[in-house]
């Protein structure tokens, strides 16, 4: 049988050539890494809860306006995605201190911030992506100051939007990191959100019991990762069709 042609396996996907020009296959994989890949595991059934989780974002997403690289969901672990040119910056939006706004500034978990505040990150496993600001971002020529513009004008839009729609099942989105990229349609050239949006890059806690439903839980070793995940689709209503015995994919399509 013929196989799709691998381009490039990261920590949690491997993206695969699509069916037409233009075109990715994004398949998502149940390993888990934190702090920069010195911590590894696998969550069985994260794979196939995060491509759901993701689709139904980036639909909601695109239903307000958002433009992203999502195209359709193709099975259980693979989606369809348009191709584009990925600027390498990992943008993170904080509404509640945690992780590393913590332990770096010294504000302690759960204090909300008197703004939503938004960071960039070198996407750079050998530096371990490194903070940096939009200065260090159009100096180099990773974006220019109008795709700033854009990327700043979408993030602010997908975090109203994203804290509205958890709040309403009750969780909290107390930060997260989209990615984006730049998409060609015949001379023209817009910036669309691209990579995932899961509990792989948020952080979502119930909204009365401060419980963690994210990737925070593997890397405090809390246990029960994936019912989190699966806690977070149940309360949006996007569980898998079969219920838990469709989670258990193949681990590789080999
Ligand atoms: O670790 P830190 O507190 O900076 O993470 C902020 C947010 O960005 C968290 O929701 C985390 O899941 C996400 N993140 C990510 N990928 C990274 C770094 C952070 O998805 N490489």
């Amino acid at each position: 049988m013929a196989r799709r042609r691998q381009l490039y396996e990261g920590k949690a996907k491997i993206l695969f050539e699509g069916p037409e020009p233009g075109t990715l296959v994004q398949y998502f994989k149940d390993d888990a890494t934190a702090f920069n890949a010195q911590k590894k595991g696998i969550i069985t059934g994260k794979g196939v809860l995060n491509n759901r989780i993701s689709e139904y974002l980036m639909q909601r997403l695109s239903d307000i306006g958002i433009p992203t690289h999502f195209v359709r969901r193709l099975n259980m672990r693979e989606q369809l995605i348009r191709e584009v040119e990925i600027i390498p910056i990992e943008v993170v939006v904080r509404n509640v201190a945690a992780g590393s706004l913590s332990t770096r500034l010294g504000i302690p978990e759960g204090t909300r911030l008197p703004r939503s505040i938004i960071e960039y990150y070198y996407k750079n496993d050998q530096l371990g992506d490194p903070m940096v600001a939009e200065e260090h971002i159009t100096a180099f020529g990773w974006a220019v100051p109008q795709d700033m513009d854009d990327i700043v004008a979408l993030t602010l839009r997908i975090n109203d939007f994203l804290c509205g729609l958890f709040l309403g099942v009750g969780i909290i989105l107390v930060d997260f990191k989209v990615e984006f990229g730049r998409l060609w349609e015949n001379d023209e050239m817009r910036i669309v959100l691209a990579d995932e949006i899961s509990p792989d890059n948020c952080r979502l806690w119930d909204a009365k019991t401060n419980e963690k439903l994210d990737k925070d839980r593997f890397r405090q070793d809390l246990g029960s990762v994936e019912e989190g995940y699966r806690e977070v689709a149940r309360r949006r209503g996007i569980l898998p069709e079969g219920g838990p015995a469709d989670i258990k994919g193949p681990k590789t399509l080999q």
